[in-house]
């Protein structure tokens, strides 16, 4: 049986520890105050993980659904280059749910925090009439104007992305078969303890290594549309450049990879690792609006944006 609310908010202000960095006011007053660096703009995030579409009790230890709740967020930021600082969780819980659950939850993302210095510096909770609800919300920053968007990919840029592409779905296929899988595996990290590349993001934008840029979340199909559409451009994927974690199929459409995908100018020289992560040339953009795959032999074939939409709108 949950806590009290009461006993439970006391047990979350103990979690979050000792005020820092840009928190200037947390938990306890009715905001928080926060205070970020001069010359830098706020930037917010939002985003639900719901139990039964983002995760599933029997197959998502409460530590791993804590650690995607607050990956989902941190990834955001990372894609624009910024500095996270602050997160804001609203907790929907159902009556029943053991304590245990809760606390699980709370370690995971916690651990999470910490390691990027995120504080946590508020939220909400509430009774769930059914299932897990999990509302994130990171507040990161970025110098005035430099924050790096979607819209600036141009023709010719090189397309990049961080990482490996398709392991989280492919780990989410064995569950599908197999059910049970050990969250703890090396192998299954990518799915169950996804790495935010804020070290990534926070080097391009310093560097002005990209022109435009985005996280993995959907699926490379998805999240390059993104990118193409908003540039008013197209793009050609090689793929047998792909840094395969799975099939072609998982690292092209598989969603969750929390990888960045990126463009830079042809004359831009990439390191093949930034911030300890391997970067690998996956493609080019192209006049020509729509997006392509070539094979070995130069053939293209037209490359559809079918990543995981959930049954969600991200916007
Ligand atoms: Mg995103």
């Amino acid at each position: 049986v949950p806590l009290q609310e009461k006993a439970l908010i006391n047990r979350i202000r103990r979690l979050a520890g000792p005020r820092a960095g840009a928190v200037r006011v947390g938990i306890g007053d009715d905001c928080a105050v926060l205070r970020l660096p001069s010359g830098h703009e706020v930037l917010v995030t939002t985003d639900f993980s719901m139990e039964g579409v983002h995760f599933r009790r029997d197959w998502h230890p409460a530590d791993s659904v804590g650690h995607r709740t607050l990956t989902r967020g941190l990834s955001d930021i990372a894609a624009m280059g910024g500095t996270p600082s602050a997160a804001f969780l609203s907790l929907a819980l159902p009556q029943r749910l053991p304590q245990r659950w809760v606390d699980g939850f709370f370690s995971g993302f916690g651990r999470l925090a910490r390691k990027f210095k995120v504080h946590l510096a508020g939220g909400d909770v509430a009774e769930s009439p059914a299932g897990i609800l999990a509302d994130v919300m990171v507040i990161g920053s970025a110098p005035a104007g430099k924050a790096i968007r979607r819209f600036g990919a141009r023709a010719g840029d090189y397309i990049y992305v961080t990482g490996q592409l398709g392991a989280s779905a492919a780990v989410l296929e064995k569950l599908r078969i197999e059910t049970k899988l050990r969250a703890s595996a090396a192998v299954a990290a990518p799915h169950f303890y996804p790495q935010p590349r804020v070290g990534v993001g926070q080097v391009l934008l310093r560097n002005k290594l990209a022109s435009a840029a985005i996280d993995v979340s959907d699926g490379l199909s998805t999240d390059l549309s993104h990118i193409c559409e908003q540039s008013g451009v197209g793009a050609v994927v090689y793929g047998v450049s792909l840094p395969l974690g799975g099939t072609l199929q998982q690292a092209l459409h598989g969603g969750e990879d929390y990888e960045l995908l990126f463009t830079a100018p042809a004359q831009k020289l990439i390191p093949s690792k930034i911030a300890g992560v391997p970067i690998t040339r996956i493609g080019e953009v192209t006049q020509a609006m729509g997006m392509w795959i070539a094979d070995g032999n130069g053939r293209r074939k037209r490359l559809a944006a079918r990543g995981w939409q959930h049954f969600k709108a991200s916007f």
